[in-house]
C-alpha cells in the first residue's frame, strides 16, 4: 500500500469510528472532486439515534402502507422484547402523551430543527415524560410493550413531516430507521 492509500484507509477508519460504517462506505462513492462531502443527511447531523436501545435485538415487521382494515399503516413496526428501552431519536419536545384504543400508550415528540414529529405507540406503560418537556437525544421514553391493538411487543413508529395530524404528512420511516440502526 502506498502512502496515499494509507491515508485514505486511515480516514475511512476514522469516519467509521466517528459515524459508523454506513457513512464511511457511503462516502467512498460520493465525494466531489477536491471538495468536501457533507456527511449529514439532516440538519442536526448525528444527534439522532435509533428509537430502541440499540443493544437489544430487533426486527422489522409491518411497514408503511400495509393494509390495516380500512386504514393503511402510517408507520413502521419494530419488534423487540417486551420492556426494551425506548429513547428519543432526536432533541425534541413532548407534544402528546396519552392512551388510545389502537395505539395503546403513545407519545409524540417534535423536532423543531428537523420540522418532524415522531410517534411511538404500544408502550408498556405511560411514557415517563410530561407534555412540553424538552428531551435530548437518547433520553428515556418508556418501554416496548403491546398495549392497544398490538400482537406481540413492538414499537409502532411514525415520522411526520410537519405536525402529527395537524397539517403534517406521514412518511415512510424505514429508510431513516435503517440509517439510525446502522450507526447507533
Ligand atoms: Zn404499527
Amino acid at each position: 500500500m502506498n502512502r496515499a492509500a494509507y491515508i485514505v484507509a486511515g480516514l475511512a477508519a476514522a469516519l467509521t469510528l466517528m459515524f459508523g460504517a454506513g457513512v464511511a462506505s457511503a462516502q467512498t462513492g460520493g465525494s466531489a472532486p477536491g471538495g468536501t462531502t457533507t456527511p449529514t443527511p439532516t440538519p442536526s447531523g448525528y444527534s439522532q439515534v435509533f428509537p430502541i436501545d440499540s443493544s437489544v435485538p430487533h426486527k422489522y415487521g409491518g411497514g408503511f402502507g400495509a393494509s390495516r382494515g380500512k386504514r393503511s399503516h402510517r408507520g413502521q413496526d419494530v419488534f423487540a422484547a417486551c420492556g426494551s428501552m425506548l429513547v428519543a431519536v432526536a432533541p425534541a419536545r413532548v407534544i402528546y402523551r396519552g392512551r388510545q384504543s389502537a395505539a395503546g400508550n403513545y407519545v409524540v415528540i417534535r423536532s423543531k430543527a428537523l420540522r418532524q414529529d415522531f410517534m411511538y405507540a404500544h408502550l408498556q406503560s405511560p411514557a415517563p415524560v410530561r407534555k412540553g418537556q424538552i428531551l435530548s437525544t437518547g433520553q428515556f421514553l418508556g418501554a416496548v410493550g403491546d398495549t392497544g391493538n398490538a400482537r406481540g411487543c413492538h414499537l409502532h413508529f411514525e415520522i411526520w413531516t410537519g405536525k402529527w395530524y395537524r397539517g403534517g404528512r406521514a412518511i415512510d420511516p424505514l429508510t431513516t430507521l435503517r440509517w439510525w440502526d446502522s450507526y447507533s
